[in-house]
């Protein structure tokens, strides 16, 4: 791995050596297999090509000061994948198994976990899919739940910058009883217009609204939003947002910060009154936002003129990372060693 470029590299794939895959057949998941391929073998009727019958998460493996390897909160993945499982009527995949293939694809693919100094990380991409045939509208009869690794560079290549999104009425990612709390790659498909649309007019992200009364603010694409009031963090609580690991963990460090949390509807109006505003998820860990442009009001809520993020968003960013990386007492419980 000489010839890496640690600290450039995108958020992208990048081939590794293994993957590891579990069938659900018969009834019954069987035992974890290695395989260093990069191709699945997949009925062309399979449930999830034409039907969506598809899960994944997201996580990701981090390399110490201390040379040591950490995951944070895989149980958390493994619980919400449960619970994609139950909304759209996977083979549910038990936690225990869950963690031992993130343990074993981080491990066999221990050459590609990027140096501690590079600020990357090796992001972790579990799936489960429905792979047996099936014309009529049923779930599958088999499943493949299967883990790989791929190393991305840092969310903030320039430094911890904050950005601009947009609200767009036209668009939802889920329906108001829908399956926006779980992580399917519907949502995914379902935003990806508004997304580009974002992106070319200069948007980090779509904020999206709630998409039953369009009155309440739900999530960026991708990640949550939070917002930071005087020694208050509010965070949007609705029936079509994906509960956010980073956003429990941040609730959490808030808390332990001093923060009073408040989780519930949040409207459009009160975006005037925030002190700061942020993405978080996964990927960034948190996105401060510079800007929220209402696209259809015409109206502009403002959080940094400066290009600089706000001092609390700043602070619970480098209080999480420092967890991840090891820099900082893991006082929850959150990281787990691979050895
Ligand atoms: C994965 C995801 C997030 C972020 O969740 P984390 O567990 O923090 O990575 C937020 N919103 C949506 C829609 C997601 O799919």
């Amino acid at each position: 791995m000489e010839n890496v470029n640690w600290s450039e590299l995108p958020f992208g794939y990048m081939k590794t050596d293994y993957n590891v895959r579990c069938y659900y057949r018969d009834g019954k998941w069987g035992e974890l297999e290695v395989s260093s391929s990069e191709i699945i073998n997949i009925h062309m009727a399979a449930t999830c090509l034409h039907y969506g019958q598809e899960a994944f998460e997201g996580l990701k493996a981090y390399r110490g000061r201390d040379g040591k390897i950490r995951v944070f909160r895989m149980d958390e993945n493994a619980k919400r994948l449960q619970s994609s499982s139950r909304g759209i009527m996977l083979a549910e995949l038990p936690v225990t198994v869950f963690e031992e293939a993130v343990r074993k694809v981080v491990k066999l693919n221990e050459r590609f976990i990027p140096p501690y100094e590079s600020g990357s990380s090796l992001y972790i991409r579990p799936l489960l899919l429905g792979m047996g045939a099936q014309v009529g509208v049923k779930p599958a009869n088999d499943y493949l739940f299967l883990v790989f690794v791929t190393p991305v560079g840092p969310y903030f290549k320039g430094g911890f910058k904050p950005s601009p999104v947009c609200i767009m009425r036209e668009y939802d990612r889920a329906a108001p009883l829908g399956t926006g709390t779980i992580k399917v790659g519907g949502n995914y498909a379902a935003s990806l217009v508004a997304g580009e649309k974002a992106h070319k007019e200069g948007y980090a992200a779509v904020l999206y609204l709630d998409p039953k009364e369009k009155k309440y603010i739900d999530e960026c694409g991708p990640a949550n939003f939070f917002a930071i009031r005087g020694k208050t963090y509010i965070t949007p609580e609705s029936h079509s947002i994906l509960p956010s690991i980073t956003n429990k963990s941040l609730i959490q460090l808030a808390k332990d910060m001093g923060f009073t949390v408040e989780r519930r509807p949040v409207p459009i109006e009160e975006l005037s009154t925030f002190d700061e505003a942020a993405e978080c998820g996964t990927a960034a860990v948190v996105a401060p936002i510079s800007r929220i442009d209402d696209l259809d009001e015409n109206n502009s809520y403002i959080y940094s003129k400066d290009g600089k993020p706000g001092a609390v968003c700043e602070q619970l960013y480098n209080k999480l990372r420092g967890i991840q990386y090891g820099d900082e007492p893991d006082l929850h419980n959150w990281v787990s060693f691979i050895e």
